[in-house]
């Protein structure tokens, strides 16, 4: 079964470009266009991994991912920060509010694809890796 992804971006044309890559490259994506509804959807669907907006309207995404980490069955949901703000310290902070790793703005799409498998503990074609190989 394909990992599913839950897009958490509230820029429309971000939103359809990062779903558009992870669905080429197998994943089933989830769309969420503010903290609020990322929360809501993240609790209703169980995603395999979260791609966090930081820079949302209203409640931001940083806030949105520690909410969310502290919800049991969530906890150990991958969390992805992105951000356009690639200023020193950002990287720090997402991970001290929750989040398990960071991508700055514009997203390399080329490279994408196995960075989300890295996080999700897949090999390149899409395969869990074996822990006991
Ligand atoms: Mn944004």
């Amino acid at each position: 079964m394909a990992a599913r992804i839950l897009i958490v971006e509230d820029n429309e044309d971000n939103l359809q470009l990062a779903s558009k890559f992870l669905e080429m490259a197998g994943y089933e994506t989830l769309h969420a266009r503010s903290g609020e509804e990322g929360i809501a959807v993240a609790i209703k669907s169980v995603p395999d991994l979260i791609l966090m907006d930081i820079n949302l309207k209203g409640m931001d995404g940083l806030t949105a991912a520690a909410i969310i980490k502290k919800d049991p069955a969530l906890k150990t949901v991958p969390i992805i920060a992105l951000t356009a703000r690639a200023m020193v310290g950002d990287m720090e902070m997402a991970i001290a509010r929750g989040c398990d790793g960071y991508l700055t703005k514009p997203v390399n799409f080329r490279t994408f694809p196995s960075v989300i498998a890295g996080y999700l503990g897949e090999t390149d074609d899409g395969k869990k890796e074996n822990p006991d190989s």
